[in-house]
């Protein structure tokens, strides 16, 4: 089958690579039918996360099960899967808690930019949709897998909700899903920070009510300016930079919540400002399965359209320029089709 390797700095290629197969009892195999490129993978493509022997690539994916191990008994072959990117038991008492990213037995899902995908945990780690989805909402239900499903954990850790003014750092496809959450969580005033025309169009469609082109401390003075002075009540960071952190965390009132949903690289909080900012913070690998029924929900009813990321599809076979026009900001996301 078709899959999808990084060898090293800006080397991706689509090779013949041998088909999963069940591994464990408790294991599924999925037809893979759409995946895509994350942000995340930008980081090992760009060389800032070493790569020492060929990696698998891909960790978002919707399919149909082929086949599933002897355990499986929620999860059935024919049926239309979402995944996370990290399995879950969806059973012990960190998933009973809503954080199954950080399930007692995580593990992390890879190599769905390929034809097939082995998801461990099936029962626990992917939801079916009551009947084969319309070809139309594959993108959306795709996007909850995990850009969708972040930037949603993103808005409740930052306890976006009516009455709400949310400011969000980061115009990926994270912090625009962000927005999007944010809106559908009832957020009153919801500033996209970005300055990229096209992101602050969709950010607008997403439901932003205002625009912050300034980065740093230009962006936390402009915010500021907008909220009386006081900062945002709720803040979403969606890089994870130093400068992004901090800008943040600048941009949240004392008192105020901030989610960070940016695989962090190389940033150091300075202990002081943390401490006199007085503000809430909850970060950390999405826990999507918790959010997942709810959002294939609204997707299925067509109540949100978050598949609009995606920017560019391509066929399997041309993976490699869908990493070039992730990497040179020519596209917000690509989706590719095995
Ligand atoms: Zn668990």
């Amino acid at each position: 089958m078709l899959g999808t390797l990084l060898y090293g700095e800006r080397d991706v290629r689509v090779e013949d690579v041998p088909r999963p197969v069940l591994q464990e009892p408790t294991d599924a195999i999925l037809r893979v039918v759409a995946a895509c490129v994350c942000g995340s993978d930008l980081w090992p493509y760009r060389g800032i996360d070493p790569v020492r022997r060929p990696r698998p690539m891909g960790h978002e994916y919707v399919g149909v099960v082929e086949e599933t191990g002897a355990a499986v008994s929620l999860i059935r072959p024919g049926q239309f899967v979402v995944g996370s990117f990290f399995a879950s038991d969806n059973t012990c008492e960190i998933c009973a808690a809503g954080y199954q990213s950080r399930c007692v037995h995580a593990v992390g899902v890879g190599g769905a930019q390929a034809e097939y995908l082995r998801v461990p945990l099936a029962d626990g780690t992917l939801v079916a949709t009551a009947e084969p989805p319309d070809a139309d909402v594959i993108p959306s239900l795709l996007a909850a897998s995990d850009v969708l499903g972040t930037g949603w954990f993103g808005a409740a850790a930052a306890e976006a909700g009516p009455g709400k003014t949310v400011a969000v750092v980061g115009d990926g496809a994270v912090g625009l899903l962000a927005v999007l959450a944010a809106g559908q969580m009832g957020a009153e005033r919801i500033i996209a920070m970005s300055g990229h025309p096209d992101r602050q169009e969709l950010a607008r469609e997403f439901g932003a009510t205002d625009i912050v082109r300034e980065r740093g401390d230009d962006g936390v003075a402009a915010v500021r300016e907008l909220t009386g002075g006081l900062g945002a009540h709720s803040v979403v960071e969606a890089v994870g930079t130093q400068a992004s952190m901090l800008q943040g965390i600048g941009c949240t009132r004392p008192g105020g919540h901030m989610g960070y949903v940016g695989v962090p690289h190389g940033v150091q909080l300075p202990g002081e400002q943390l401490f006199f900012a007085e503000i809430h913070l909850l970060g950390g690998p999405a826990p999507v399965r918790r959010f997942l029924p709810e959002l294939m929900g609204l997707i299925l009813q067509r109540k949100i359209d978050p598949g609009k990321v995606f920017t560019l599809e391509l066929p399997l076979g041309e993976a490699v320029d869908a990493y070039r026009a992730m990497d040179e900001r020519r596209t917000i996301k690509a989706l590719l089709r095995p």
